[in-house]
């Protein structure tokens, strides 16, 4: 039989079906595995391969450090899933969407300004912004915490760099700017705005929009996210950034890439997105209909079903994360009482928000999802059992 060490998480027996009694359902990462049955299915078509001799230069053969074919296929999604405008605009590749959040901060702030230029998200917010933010703080730039609190002072002669992230971690909710002054400038996290998640109302057409492998196909271990950008001073700071920081992106990153897009693409990418939203679609239905059964104890966010533009269809979102509140007074450590069912999220104060929140995953491979519901089922009827 299959060694025991080979099964995922909480599976043991020979062929991992059977269920290690007190085992923990882990929805704290965002680790996007649901996409995997998709590649398993389309395993030869996506494959790459690199013999030891191929690719060891810096540069691709033009020179440059970007893969002209891969930019090319990027620009083809974005106007397939109708989600974002390109035409016209730059694209810089970075390792993943974390390290160009770093370089989008810094190409937006100002250096001539005798005050940092403040760099703030609206709770609840995905928590990289605030530690890379004070982490690379510097005489340019510094964190200043929720948007919310500058909205009065946006018209002023502060510089601010706001992240505006749609559909947003952790609620999932589509979101606009809220400093709308001359000297707001704003970066806007598209990472989950694909139909896998939410429905596309329009395609979006910002200064500096920001897109990642990992939410798109699953791959976030290849590192790759892109940023599009209107305005070319600001692009050759982020190619500065980027040559600066790390001389460009993996040449085999891009060749994956490159080659996972090719599959994407196939049908006007259809059985790839349905693929996807049809999965997540299903786990919110699983997901409401057991909460339906907590009469007050646990709540999720309400999500309003738009116009799909990619589907010609309306659409609720299925995002990839549950915001669950716990309600009842006695309950503000929601974290706790998930945990004392034996379901690990994240805490609702890494967003930003009190502790009466926490995230859970929904992205997560097939075994782990349906632990996390069984564990929930359980939950609620012990709830349901006790009043
Ligand atoms: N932005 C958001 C909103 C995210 O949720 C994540 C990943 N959890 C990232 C950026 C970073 O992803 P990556 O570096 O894998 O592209």
């Amino acid at each position: 039989g299959k060694p025991v060490c080979e099964c995922n998480g909480c599976y043991t027996g020979h062929d991992c079906s059977e269920l290690i009694p007190d085992c923990i359902a882990d929805a704290d990462s965002g680790n996007p595995t649901f996409l995997e049955p998709f590649w398993r299915k389309n395993a030869a078509s996506s494959a790459t391969m690199v013999a030891g001799w191929h690719r060891m230069g810096y540069e691709f053969e033009d020179g440059s450090l970007t893969s002209k074919e891969l930019e090319k296929q990027i620009r083809k999604l974005h106007a397939t899933a109708g989600n974002a405008i390109t035409d016209g605009k730059y694209i810089v590749f970075g390792g993943g969407s974390t390290q160009l959040l770093s370089a989008a901060v810094n190409a937006l702030s100002s250096k001539v300004s005798s005050s940092p230029t403040k760099v703030v998200a609206s709770v609840p917010y995905y928590p990289v912004y605030k530690s890379q933010t004070e982490l690379f703080k510097s005489m340019n730039f510094n964190f200043s915490g929720d948007t919310m609190s500058w909205k009065r002072s946006s018209n002023s002669s502060m510089n601010f760099i706001e992240f505006v992230t749609s559909p947003n971690n952790p609620d999932g909710q589509l979101k606009t700017a809220i400093l709308r002054g001359p000297n707001a400038k704003q970066i806007h996290d598209l990472a989950y705005y694909w139909p896998h998640y939410t429905s596309i109302p329009s395609p979006i057409d910002e200064d500096l929009m920001i897109f990642t492998l990992s939410k798109l196909t699953g791959h976030a271990g290849s590192r790759l996210g892109w940023a599009v950008i209107k305005d070319e001073n600001v692009y050759d700071r982020m190619v500065n950034y980027i040559d600066l920081n790390t001389y460009g992106i993996a040449r085999e990153t891009q060749l994956r890439a490159s080659k996972l897009l090719n599959v994407v693409l196939q049908g006007d990418g259809r059985n790839f997105f349905d693929f996807g939203y049809e999965t997540m679609k299903l786990r919110w239905q699983k997901l409401r209909k057991i909460l339906s059964a907590s009469s007050k104890r646990f709540s999720i966010q309400e999500l309003k079903p738009h116009y799909c533009t990619f589907s010609s269809e309306i659409r609720s979102p299925a995002p990839a994360f549950a915001w669950i509140k716990c309600n009842e007074e006695e309950e503000k450590d929601c974290h706790a009482v998930l945990r004392a069912a034996k379901i690990l999220g994240r805490r609702g104060r890494v967003f930003g928000a009190n502790s009466s929140y926490v995230r859970l995953s929904l992205v997560n491979s097939k075994d782990e999802f349906n632990l996390l519901m069984h564990r929930l089922e359980m939950l609620v009827f012990e709830e349901a059992t006790n009043s």
